[in-house]
């Protein structure tokens, strides 16, 4: 069992929930908020046994969970919606602190988004878990009764970035719940308050113990956690943490989904429409400081459109204003950490040391907080990491081409797979062109606003990933078809028991020759067939 002592009063900050009770420690993880680099909070940091307790808490309430009508496990998602609407602001609030994106973004993107999914889960999931009958085409089943019943995975972990703190963990738990699973969540040690946020979410709107359990700490209690007894991982990050989790899980047969990182292309065809491309880019390239999985990271441009275009959006992102995200009026916010801010500024230096054109940024303001101004470069060579590896970077990095298919081939020589957009006047020409792009979703003139509407899938190709979450086919993905075939009873045998003999081997070999044959044919074939049917049918 676990060593915390037990509190008594639920707190949003800084506290571990499991078996519906609320636990403290003295080891912790700060919360820092990145545009002041001020501590703004802390939560436990979970060892081995915290992690075994939670994963046992989930075990123990599985099976009623499980057994609870789709309707009662729906209305207690219904009421978690309920209490998303109406603490929308402290949510926005606290995701704006922790992750640093503007403050609208966190409204839209994060809140909005886990509404979205919520309100799509709660009006289509029914219908992907309801038992359903089906019929055998074979005509000498004809007594049997079948169904196709969707059976919870069971424990369900949950691990996630710091990047959609809401959206992405209150989704897959939602819909991981929904389909009669239990789950154990570890939050991001970067934005762990709102982990312990949506722990008092589940909490208030009042599902039972032991059906949601927050772990939070580092890269360790993750690890714990999937070294733990469960029995399906949701796991969204990087693909390099992905890969190595997946070579773990493998052998044990864990049923895995992977959304991992991504390198997405921004590819303009020469009929695309001026001023939305050039504003497209703009949001694409930054919203969430570049640090969006479906983030824009490599833009493809017709030669003719050079260099006007990148003139015009590095104009535009010296006019965007970057500061605090929780002031109205800024647009782009810090990055998440010192860390990710050293990995941006070495890329972006190294792509103008191999002879990339700076048209704007490229430097760190003079203030506190991990800022790195909106960052513009043509002629970026496409070779070097800033287009090859994934950057998470307020950077929009350029490159001119003369022929379409050329540019379609330099979409995809990535490793990765997430997204892309494709930006045309001519609708069929962008659907066209999407067909021919390898990526998990490809948006013709705009991007990501899928995330997180349940009818579509999530999820990429290739190196970032495997499996599809946020939509309601994921709830396929959470549970697994269990057949129940029932004969209804009456005859003492069947025509495939025993005893074996030459009747037997001419039924089925007729039956064959008839299920060839046109209707003619089977006319010809339907006598000598019923007669060795009923040969056997009367030996048993
Ligand atoms: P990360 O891989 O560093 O960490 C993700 C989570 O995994 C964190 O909670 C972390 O504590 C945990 N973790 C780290 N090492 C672990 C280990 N060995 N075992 C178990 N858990 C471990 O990624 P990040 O920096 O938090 O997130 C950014 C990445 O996530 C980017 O690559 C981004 O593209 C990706 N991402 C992908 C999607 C998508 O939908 N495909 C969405 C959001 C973010």
């Amino acid at each position: 069992m676990s060593d915390f002592p037990r509190v008594r009063e639920p707190q949003v900050q800084g506290r571990v929930y499991f078996g519906g009770a609320w636990y403290e420690k003295d080891e912790r993880l700060t919360s820092v908020n990145p545009a002041t680099e001020a501590p703004i909070g802390s939560v436990p940091l979970c060892n081995r046994q915290d992690v075994a307790a939670a994963v046992q808490a989930a075990r123990d309430a599985q099976p009623a969970w499980g057994d609870l009508s789709l309707h009662k496990r729906f209305a207690y998602l219904d009421v978690l919606r309920s209490l998303i609407i109406q603490e929308g602001d402290a949510l926005a609030s606290l995701i704006t602190q922790e992750n640093g994106k503007p403050l609208v973004e966190s409204h839209s993107l994060d809140v909005g988004g886990a509404l979205d999914f919520l309100t799509g889960l709660l009006s289509g999931g029914r219908d992907y878990l309801k038992d359903r009958r089906v019929r055998a085409t074979n005509p000498v089943l004809w007594r049997k009764r079948l169904m196709v019943r969707r059976v919870p995975l069971g424990v369900v972990g949950i691990i996630s970035p710091w990047n959609l703190p809401l959206a992405i963990p209150l989704g897959q738990v939602a819909a991981a719940l929904a389909a009669g699973n239990t789950v154990v969540l570890k939050p991001s040690e970067l934005t762990p308050l709102m982990g312990a946020k949506i722990a008092t979410l589940f909490h208030e709107a009042g599902f039972p113990p032991g059906v949601f359990n927050l772990v939070t700490g580092d890269k360790d209690t993750g690890a714990f956690l999937v070294e733990s007894p469960i029995d399906g991982l949701l796991f969204t990050g990087s693909t390099a943490v992905g890969q190595r989790i997946q070579v773990q899980l493998g052998p044990r047969l864990v049923a895995t989904q992977m959304e991992l990182g991504g390198k997405d292309a921004f590819l303009v065809l020469p009929d695309a429409d001026y001023e939305r491309t050039v504003n497209g880019a703009l949001w694409c390239g930054l919203f969430g400081t570049g640090q969006a999985c479906s983030s824009s990271e490599r833009f493809f441009v017709p030669r003719s459109w050079m260099p006007r275009f990148a003139e015009a959006v590095a104009e535009r992102a010296r006019g965007l204003k970057v500061g605090d995200g929780m002031d109205e009026t800024v647009q782009v916010g810090p990055l998440i950490s010192e860390a990710q801010r050293a990995k941006v500024e070495k890329q972006v230096s190294d792509a103008v040391e191999r002879g990339a054109k700076l048209l704007c940024g490229g430097n760190r303001p003079d203030r506190k907080g991990f800022f790195y101004e909106p960052t513009v470069l043509m002629d970026v060579p496409r070779d070097c990491a800033l287009m090859r590896e994934e950057t998470f970077g307020p950077i929009i990095p350029i490159v001119a081409y003369d022929e379409l298919d050329q540019a379609i081939a330099w979409c995809n020589d990535t490793p990765f797979g997430l997204s892309a957009t494709v930006w045309t006047s001519n609708p069929e020409k962008g659907e066209a062109v999407a067909r021919k792009l390898q990526a998990g979703s490809v948006w013709v003139n705009d991007s990501s606003y899928t995330h997180s509407q349940a009818q579509c899938p999530w999820g990429g190709v290739k190196a970032s990933g495997r499996g599809r979450t946020h939509w309601l086919g994921s709830l396929h993905e959470l549970t697994v078809p269990q057949l129940i075939g029932v004969e209804r009873g009456g005859a003492r045998g069947e025509l495939w028991w025993y005893p074996y003999g030459g009747d037997s081997v001419e039924l089925f070999a007729r039956f064959r020759r008839f299920s060839g044959e046109g209707l003619g044919g089977r006319f010809l074939h339907a006598l000598p067939l019923l007669r060795a049917f009923l040969r056997v049918r009367g030996s048993r």
